[in-house]
Protein backbone atom coordinates (compact mmCIF):
# COMPACT_ATOMS: atom_id res chain seq x y z
CA UNK A 1 0.00 0.00 0.00
CA UNK A 2 0.86 3.36 -0.72
CA UNK A 3 1.76 5.63 2.53
CA UNK A 4 -0.12 8.59 2.56
CA UNK A 5 2.30 10.83 4.37
CA UNK A 6 4.98 9.75 2.15
CA UNK A 7 6.38 13.45 2.33
CA UNK A 8 5.96 13.82 5.48
CA UNK A 9 7.48 10.36 7.02
CA UNK A 10 10.39 11.70 4.60
CA UNK A 11 11.25 15.25 6.38
CA UNK A 12 10.54 13.64 10.13
CA UNK A 13 13.10 11.06 9.20
CA UNK A 14 15.36 14.02 7.90
CA UNK A 15 15.22 16.32 11.08
CA UNK A 16 15.85 12.73 13.28
CA UNK A 17 19.15 12.92 11.13
CA UNK A 18 19.92 16.57 11.64
CA UNK A 19 19.89 16.01 15.57
CA UNK A 20 23.18 13.82 15.89
CA UNK A 21 24.64 15.21 12.76
CA UNK A 22 24.16 18.48 14.85
CA UNK A 23 25.39 17.16 17.77
CA UNK A 24 28.75 15.37 16.04
CA UNK A 25 29.41 18.91 14.66
CA UNK A 26 29.73 20.76 18.07
CA UNK A 27 32.05 17.88 19.53
CA UNK A 28 34.01 18.07 16.29
CA UNK A 29 34.00 22.26 16.80
CA UNK A 30 34.90 21.57 20.37
CA UNK A 31 37.40 19.33 20.16
CA UNK A 32 39.39 21.38 17.46
CA UNK A 33 38.48 24.45 20.01
CA UNK A 34 40.43 22.70 22.76
CA UNK A 35 43.36 20.97 20.53
CA UNK A 36 44.76 24.30 18.80
CA UNK A 37 43.73 26.40 21.86
CA UNK A 38 41.90 28.56 18.82
CA UNK A 39 38.65 30.06 19.15
CA UNK A 40 35.78 29.17 17.07
CA UNK A 41 32.71 31.76 16.01
CA UNK A 42 30.15 31.17 18.29
CA UNK A 43 27.71 31.25 14.89
CA UNK A 44 29.09 27.37 14.36
CA UNK A 45 27.84 26.39 17.22
CA UNK A 46 24.80 28.06 17.44
CA UNK A 47 23.86 26.84 14.08
CA UNK A 48 24.37 23.38 14.92
CA UNK A 49 22.45 23.90 18.09
CA UNK A 50 19.70 25.37 15.95
CA UNK A 51 19.92 22.19 13.84
CA UNK A 52 19.57 19.88 16.67
CA UNK A 53 16.63 21.77 18.21
CA UNK A 54 14.87 22.35 15.27
CA UNK A 55 15.47 18.70 14.36
CA UNK A 56 13.89 17.08 17.52
CA UNK A 57 11.15 19.82 17.16
CA UNK A 58 10.50 18.66 13.76
CA UNK A 59 10.34 15.11 14.15
CA UNK A 60 8.14 15.52 17.15
CA UNK A 61 5.56 17.50 15.34
CA UNK A 62 5.42 15.16 12.39
CA UNK A 63 5.53 11.64 14.83
CA UNK A 64 1.91 13.04 16.25
CA UNK A 65 0.44 13.26 12.51
CA UNK A 66 1.71 10.17 10.72
CA UNK A 67 -1.02 7.62 11.07
CA UNK A 68 -1.41 4.34 9.61
CA UNK A 69 -4.33 3.77 7.06
CA UNK A 70 -4.80 1.01 8.45
CA UNK A 71 -5.16 0.58 12.15
CA UNK A 72 -4.84 4.48 13.05
CA UNK A 73 -2.34 4.36 14.99
CA UNK A 74 0.95 6.76 14.60
CA UNK A 75 3.19 4.77 12.40
CA UNK A 76 6.34 5.75 14.39
CA UNK A 77 4.98 6.19 17.73
CA UNK A 78 5.42 3.94 20.57
CA UNK A 79 3.13 3.85 23.61
CA UNK A 80 5.36 1.67 25.83
CA UNK A 81 8.51 0.88 26.14
CA UNK A 82 8.26 -2.80 25.18
CA UNK A 83 8.76 -3.69 21.67
CA UNK A 84 5.53 -3.17 19.45
CA UNK A 85 4.27 -6.57 17.83
CA UNK A 86 5.61 -5.83 14.25
CA UNK A 87 8.37 -3.80 15.16
CA UNK A 88 11.08 -4.50 12.62
CA UNK A 89 14.38 -3.43 13.65
CA UNK A 90 17.19 -2.10 11.71
CA UNK A 91 20.94 -1.25 12.89
CA UNK A 92 20.16 -1.94 16.31
CA UNK A 93 17.32 0.13 16.49
CA UNK A 94 13.86 -1.00 16.94
CA UNK A 95 10.44 1.03 16.90
CA UNK A 96 10.09 4.52 15.42
CA UNK A 97 13.92 5.06 14.62
CA UNK A 98 13.82 1.93 12.56
CA UNK A 99 10.28 2.79 10.82
CA UNK A 100 11.95 6.45 9.91
CA UNK A 101 15.26 5.18 8.79
CA UNK A 102 13.57 2.09 6.34
CA UNK A 103 11.68 4.93 5.02
CA UNK A 104 14.30 7.48 4.23
CA UNK A 105 16.81 4.43 3.42
CA UNK A 106 14.71 1.47 1.33
CA UNK A 107 11.32 3.77 0.64
CA UNK A 108 9.38 1.04 2.35
CA UNK A 109 8.33 -0.04 6.16
CA UNK A 110 6.00 -1.66 8.27
CA UNK A 111 3.45 -0.63 10.65
CA UNK A 112 4.79 -1.80 13.82
CA UNK A 113 1.19 -2.18 15.52
CA UNK A 114 -0.43 -4.15 12.87
CA UNK A 115 2.04 -5.35 9.91
CA UNK A 116 0.36 -3.33 7.22
CA UNK A 117 3.53 -2.88 4.69
CA UNK A 118 3.83 0.69 3.04
CA UNK A 119 5.63 2.15 0.00
CA UNK A 120 6.56 5.72 -0.13
ZN1 LIG B 1 -1.11 -0.07 11.51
Amino acid sequence: MRFPQSSQIRVAALALLAVPAGIIVILLVAAYSSATGSPVASSIYLGALALVISGMVANLLLLHRLRCAECGQRVAGQKTFTDPPYAEPIFGLIGSNSVLLRALLFAKFQCMHCGQRYEL
